[in-house]
């Protein structure tokens, strides 16, 4: 009989296999090959796929797999061309900021995103810790909420000590596969305490917190939630991995700046110096000024170091 399931955890020699219809979870094997055009990969399914299995019991085999929506990965170190899936199908990336306490810098919110955007998953800015703030740090904090929900990002303001904006949190998890990103100390393993007290001692990962030289696999794992959905843990990545990027391309992942550069005189219009560029005429009106800098930065650095890659944890 042929089932669909989601492929909830993978060892590289079996997979866990969740059919969301009955709760049951199956130990699968694979028949066939499930390839990427264009990359070599070293595992050929990961955690989030979605796949059809034949099973006699608490066993099966997995015989086609769906089309990915979006999937993560990692190149591996030592064969240049292979590259490891990590995850698929990913719904959202809680990205945890904080504005003190420590202090999570444009710079790295909009690198994030733009490694978030090249790898097509969506991205809800987390700004927790609000019950440290100042008034003149609640009033920045504001301010970014508006800068990224004007751009499209969902944001939320959240205290996992005083409980406020977790509803919220749930809410915009439930039913979804989600990742958790963010500096470390931005209250991470707080947050999946508070929202599930269950999942504390298996989610250390996602905290970040790794030994220096631990042999660290890279075989991610989903874990369900009790309200509905799942939380991607995955061993070793704080966030999506490294993005190659072409410094003309860049302006296309600052859906902002994307969107207005229609409007720029020239049609290789890059946004940097050209006379008549829409977007830099639009800088601190419909462009935040933070924004813009960060781009001309990441620009400059592309320019300055052809090797040069976005890594915002960098
Ligand atoms: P992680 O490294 O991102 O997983 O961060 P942790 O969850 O380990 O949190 C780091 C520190 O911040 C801990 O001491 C937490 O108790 C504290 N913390 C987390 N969330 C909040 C919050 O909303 N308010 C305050 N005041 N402290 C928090
Ligand atoms: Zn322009």
């Amino acid at each position: 009989m042929g089932l669909k399931g989601l492929v909830i955890k993978s060892t590289g020699k079996y997979y866990e296999v969740l059919d969301p219809e009955t709760d049951k979870i199956y130990t699968c094997s694979i028949k066939g090959k499930f390839r990427i055009k264009g990359i070599k990969t070293t595992n050929p399914l990961a955690v989030g796929d979605k796949v059809y299995f034949e099973t006699t019991n608490k066993e099966g085999v997995i015989y086609q797999i769906e089309q990915r929506k979006n999937y993560i990965i990692r190149k591996s170190v030592n064969l240049s061309k292979q590259a490891h899936i990590i995850a698929s199908n990913i719904d959202q990336c809680l990205l945890v900021a904080t504005i003190s306490q420590p202090t999570t810098s444009t710079g790295f919110i909009d690198r994030f995103l733009i490694t978030a955007e090249a790898y097509n998953v969506p991205v809800v800015l987390v700004f927790n810790k609000s019950d440290l703030l100042s008034k003149t740090e609640h009033d920045y904090c504001d301010k970014l909420q508006k800068i990224y929900t004007d751009i499209g990002y969902k944001c939320l303001a959240t205290s996992v000590k005083s409980g406020d904006g977790i509803e919220d949190v749930k809410k915009l998890m439930k039913g979804k596969i989600n990742m958790i990103s963010g500096h470390s100390g931005v209250g991470k393993s707080s947050l999946i305490n508070k929202i599930e007290p269950s999942l504390d001692l298996k989610t250390t990962n996602i905290s970040g917190y790794h030994h220096k030289g631990q042999h660290t696999t890279t075989f991610a794992e989903m874990f369900p939630l009790s309200f509905g959905g799942f939380i991607i843990d995955t061993p070793g990545i704080k966030g999506f991995g490294l993005v190659d990027m072409n410094k003309d391309n860049l302006f296309h992942y600052f859906p902002e700046i994307f969107k207005l550069s229609e409007q720029c005189k020239y049609n290789n219009c890059v946004h940097i110096n050209e006379p008549g560029c829409a977007v830099k005429q639009a800088v601190d009106d419909q462009i935040s000024e933070s924004r813009y800098r960060n781009y001309e930065t990441i620009y400059n650095d592309l320019e300055a170091d052809q090797t040069y890659r976005i890594d915002p944890y960098k």
